[in-house]
């Protein structure tokens, strides 16, 4: 995953990345972030229906599948974003982050401070990637065109993908507006090719197959100078180790600080060092 951010252009020196499991606290605030959370909210969550009925052949009956969104919410809160890039399907998941935070805070943040801000969902103009069969691209959907996939692979992938409903024979007139590959084509391709889409798709004058060739063409484009960036990861794994030990140190400084800040807060800041809870204040007169 990370040989694919970094080959996505991700700057290690403007980008934290770094192992969640290497930062403890993630785990101790999810626990905490868990004790006020309340049951109904996590059993409304979209994408928690969503995956069981989609996802066969896994154990989804956990505590752990249907508190994951907290886990998410304390990834994020634990840096107090502001902002969270996300696609159309996780901004629920913000949203939950966002009620989340506002519960703790009026638990614990006193009547004027507050602990976390509300992070705010940050989508791009094409906030909803479909995959080959139209449903959201994801791995776990097996409907994905991965970003390592070699040109051969991405053009099988996509030549199979799934088209308006409405064009069932070449000479049925369709609408790239509904249509799968339309959605990749607003994404990926210029403003030259959008018009010969919408053009050829409405009057028929285009064949599916041609289409997907051109979204196939704007696609490769893309990944071709990510591949090339990845390979100097592959061919030294140590470089991207490097990127993620100097990030986890670095996530690990900063979740710690709001740790405390929490643990304070929530009056679990006990300990040897602290005389002014657990012993009566010293009479330095005596
Ligand atoms: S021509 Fe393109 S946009 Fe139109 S239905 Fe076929 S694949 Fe979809």
């Amino acid at each position: 995953m990370l040989l694919d951010w970094l080959a996505a252009g991700l700057d290690p020196a403007k980008c934290v990345m770094f192992i969640q499991s290497h930062v403890p606290a993630h785990a101790e605030l999810h626990l905490l972030l868990s004790m006020i959370t309340p049951l109904g909210w996590l059993e409304r969550v979209p994408t928690y229906k969503e995956q069981k009925e989609n996802i066969k052949g896994k154990d989804l009956d956990t505590y752990g599948f249907l508190g994951y969104p907290v886990l998410q919410s304390a990834d994020i809160l634990i840096y107090k974003a502001d902002c969270v890039p996300v696609g159309e399907d996780q901004v629920a998941h913000v949203e939950l982050t966002r009620e989340i935070a506002r519960r703790f805070n009026g638990f614990y943040g006193g009547k004027r401070e507050y602990i976390f801000p509300e992070p705010a969902a940050l989508l791009t103009p094409a906030p909803r990637l479909p995959g080959t069969d139209g449903r959201k691209m994801s791995k776990s959907y097996g409907n994905a065109v991965m970003l390592t996939d070699p040109e051969p692979v991405v053009r099988q992938k996509l030549k199979t993908m799934v088209t308006d409903p409405a064009r069932v024979r070449r000479t049925d007139p369709g609408n790239p507006d509904i249509c799968p590959v339309g959605d990749l084509h607003k994404i990926f391709s210029g403003k030259e090719t959008m018009a010969k889409v919408y053009e050829g798709c409405r009057s028929a004058g285009i064949g599916c197959i041609e289409c997907k060739g051109w979204v196939a063409d704007a696609v490769v484009k893309i990944l071709e100078p990510m591949q090339e960036r990845r390979k100097k990861y592959e061919d030294n794994p140590r470089l991207a180790w490097d990127i993620l030990e100097a990030g986890s140190a670095r996530a690990r400084d900063i979740a710690g600080a709001t740790m405390d800040e929490v643990r304070k807060a929530m009056g679990l800041d006990y300990g040897p060092n602290d005389s002014s809870k657990d012993e009566p204040a010293k009479d330095s007169t005596k």
